[in-house]
């Protein structure tokens, strides 16, 4: 068969794979490695939210939902961001259940999006948002964010990115995968920008539940940014749930109307087994996921305290499940340290370019491991960074 390339669309042609998945063929090729790759929770979804989706089988719940998902599912997620964040959305025509966050960051882009268009994504940041930019025929524009700043992104990077042609803002903090977090402060300085040139903003709130410093902050709580957010959330990392691909889109019902005729046609729905489970977590699985995050946040100040007696400098990161310590001192780049970690010490992290071209210098590490698979790569990270310090 000839090859085919030339058949594929322009669009597709011209991304490339993830660099987190690239790396991991890697791995699974190696044996006995600790990984701090995987951007997942180690924790098995709760009991009483797998028994839910056990129930609504034996109950025969094995049909298609609405589009937008079911009403009691969107009825606890009202609930969910009302006590939250205090933001009121109706169930009716505010919210959207998707398959992940992945299906709604995807719908998100292609709802708002004209080719040409330029979507503002601050870097580093989670490997979509860009691809689908380019796969909506958009323009992706990076934002450059900084260790010093704790990788906020500032009104002056902002202001000094916008053309005639921006349309979107991705906001994706808490971070991945720096752990960066934006304060309500750090989000205040930013409206009038987004207001004044008339922005959108997809705000993928994932990670919302992870913070160590205080509550989240959402944008879409602001005053005038209600109408003008996309609010991004789901159950994968919060409730452990990421084989259940369940989320949710949140805003203006123009928007969650135009997303909902792209999942209508892709979809349909999301499993109505998953949104059973996940009304069940939005009910009664406070109590679990709090335990959990008390548990990230204790290895979070292992793997640091680690870091600092190795000499890998690394900022606090005050959300999310990760690190991104700075690898400046071996001189190496970011692949050669992830690749060289891989084969002489059997630990795996993500090279920080997968993230943007600002993740240069860094590695991610997922605290989402056991205290003692920390423990063990802190170990023999330690080797590795002494083996190959720059002289
Ligand atoms: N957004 C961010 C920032 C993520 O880190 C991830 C997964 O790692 C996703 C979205 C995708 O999540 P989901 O499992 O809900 O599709």
């Amino acid at each position: 068969m000839n090859n085919l390339t030339r058949h594929l669309s322009r669009a597709v042609n011209s991304i490339a794979p993830s660099g987190i998945r690239k790396f991991f063929d890697l791995v699974s090729q190696t044996q006995g490695v600790i990984s701090l790759g995987v951007g997942e929770p180690d924790f098995v979804t709760p009991w009483h939210i797998r028994e839910a989706c056990y129930y609504s089988l034996e109950k025969g719940y094995t049909m298609y939902t609405s589009n937008l998902g079911l009403p009691e599912l969107r009825e606890e997620i009202a609930a969910y961001m009302l006590r939250g964040f205090g933001i009121e959305y109706d169930p009716a025509d505010e919210i959207l259940v998707t398959v992940g966050v992945s299906e709604a960051v995807d719908l998100a882009l292609r709802s708002l999006v004209d080719p040409g268009d330029e979507v503002l994504i601050p870097e580093p940041s989670y490997v979509s948002y860009a691809p689908g930019t380019v796969l909506a025929y958009g323009k992706p524009v990076l934002l450059q964010t900084t260790a010093d700043n704790e990788f906020r992104l500032t009104p002056e990077e902002l202001a000094a990115r916008i053309t005639p042609r921006s349309k979107v803002l991705v906001l994706p903090y808490p971070n991945n995968p720096t752990g960066g977090i934006m304060g309500r402060e750090d989000l205040t300085k930013l409206v009038d920008i987004i207001i004044d040139n008339d922005l959108i903003v997809i705000s993928d709130e994932i990670y919302c539940e992870l913070t160590y410093n205080g509550r989240h902050a959402s944008i879409a709580a602001l005053p005038g940014m209600r109408d003008r957010t996309i609010v991004l959330n789901g159950f994968s990392k919060a409730f452990a749930m990421t084989g259940w691909r369940i989320g949710y889109a949140c805003g203006n019902p123009a928007i969650i109307g135009a997303m909902t005729k792209i999942h209508q046609y892709t979809m349909l729905c999301a499993p109505i087994m998953s949104q059973m489970a996940a009304i069940e977590a939005l009910r009664h699985g406070e109590p679990r996921m709090r335990e959990m995050v008390e548990e990230y946040d204790y290895r979070r100040r292992v793997i640091l305290k680690g870091f600092a007696e190795i000499g890998l400098d690394c900022f606090e990161p005050k959300g999310a499940f990760y690190t991104f310590p700075s690898i400046q001192v071996t001189g190496m780049t970011s692949e050669e340290f992830a690749e060289k970690l891989l084969m002489e010490e059997k630990v795996a992290v993500v090279p920080g370019n997968a993230f943007g071209p600002s993740g240069e210098g860094f590695i991610r590490c997922c605290y989402a491991a056991s205290l003692k698979q920390i423990e063990e790569a802190i170990e023999r990270m330690g080797r590795f960074v002494t083996r190959h310090r720059k002289k």
